[in-house]
Order: C-alpha cells, then structure tokens, then sequence
C-alpha cells in the first residue's frame, strides 16, 4: 500500500499541491483503512477519483483532500471543525497535521463507521452526529471549518463559529454548478474568494 500512496502524493504534487507537511500527512494516512467494508474493491482506493463509503455517500478524490488542507493551512493545536465526517480520512489528514478535530456527520451509520476506524488508527477526532447545518456551538469559537458537502449557500451560523482570523472552506451551489468558496474573518469582517469548480453531495436538512 505504501508504494499506492507514494504514487496518490506525486499525482497531487503533478497537480500543484506544494506544501510538504501536507503531502507527508497524505503519504502517512491510510487512506484504504476509511473505506467501508462491502464498499471496498470496486474502486482503487488511491486512484484519482471519488469512491463509494455506502449510504448513497463517498470519500473525496484525494487531490481535493490536499487542496482543500493547504488552502486552509491548518496549524498544530488548530481547532478545526469539519461538517461531513462521511468515511472519516479527510478528518485523519487534518488529525495528522496536528489540528484539533471536531467533525459532524448526519448519517448514523457514517458517524459509527468513522468514530470506529479513526479510534483504531489512533486518531483523536471528535465525531458528532447531528445536522452540520447548526455547527457545534458548545465547541466554538474554530479557527479552521472545512465543509466537505454542499449547501445552496454559505451557512450563516458557520461563519458565527469562526474565530477572528479563522478561515473556511467550502463547496457551494447546486450539483451541477457548485464551486469552493474561501472565506477569512479579520477585523469582525468576512472576506470571500470564489476558487475552483468542484462536484460535491449536497449538504441535506434533516427531517425533524
Ligand atoms: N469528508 C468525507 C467526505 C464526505 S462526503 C471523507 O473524507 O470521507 C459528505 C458527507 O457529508 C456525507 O457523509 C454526508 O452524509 C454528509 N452530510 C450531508 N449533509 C450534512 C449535514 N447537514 N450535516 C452533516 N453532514 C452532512
């Protein structure tokens, strides 16, 4: 598996991720671990592409992983929060660069899988299962929060959980018109930066 990941971390570099302690946080998690079982086989795990995690969901294309990391840069001792826990591997990443993880995830069976495999990989992340779309105010202010589905628009109790300084990331739009989003608070003002064109699931509602 080692020399997979070796060959994940050069087609992410080919693609213009630079920052080393990303690319050494990417060739050091195993990304094949986060995919369910029953859900593992039908796609290479380290190939350059989305795959299946189960419940209708999948785990991002690894370039989009060390994207989406370098661009927020996260720092040891960061407190990151995370919405879309899915498989539980982005929030590995962020775990390894020496964050402090908070991740919510509105799937139970999802948020299970996570909490189990990130526990066995000695990952202390702390996992949620409720609708993303609140934050985890008990746990705010985050210096980091990183979105990894898509809501129609940026939610507004999100940008009240960032810190001052903070930053965030994330997909918006519809599914066939969706586009990451960066977003800085300085000053007690909110700064916005449109970036690449991306496909993520949506970020769905729960029924109450
Ligand atoms: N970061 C994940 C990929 C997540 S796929 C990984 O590394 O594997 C997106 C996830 O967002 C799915 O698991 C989906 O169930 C979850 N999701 C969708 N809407 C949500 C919401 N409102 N709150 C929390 N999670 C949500």
């Amino acid at each position: 598996m080692n020399s997979e990941r070796n060959e994940m971390v050069r087609l992410i570099q080919a693609y213009g991720v630079r920052d080393e302690k990303i690319i050494e946080a990417m060739r050091k998690v195993r990304r094949h671990v986060f995919i369910p079982e029953g859900q593992s086989g039908m796609l290479d795990p380290y190939g350059d592409h989305p795959c299946p995690i189960g419940n209708g969901q999948t785990i991002s294309q690894p370039f989009i992983v060390a994207y989406m990391s370098e661009k927020i840069n996260p720092k040891p001792g960061e407190k990151i929060l995370e919405i879309g826990t899915g498989s539980g591997y982005q929030a590995a990443v962020l775990a390894e660069l020496g964050a402090d993880v908070y991740s919510i995830e509105i799937i139970p069976d999802l948020a299970n899988h996570a909490k189990k495999i990130l526990a066995q990989e000695k990952y202390k992340v702390h996992i949620l299962e409720a609708d993303g779309y609140k934050g985890w105010p008990e746990m705010a202010p985050f210096d980091v929060i990183i979105v990894t589905c898509a809501p129609e628009e940026i939610p507004f109790e999100l940008i009240q959980q960032l810190n001052e300084g903070g930053r965030m990331i994330l997909p918006v739009g519809s599914p066939l018109n969706q586009k990451l989003v960066v977003l800085y608070k300085s000053g007690g003002k909110v700064k916005l930066e449109n970036d690449l064109a991306v496909r993520f699931v949506p970020m769905v509602h729960r029924q109450s």
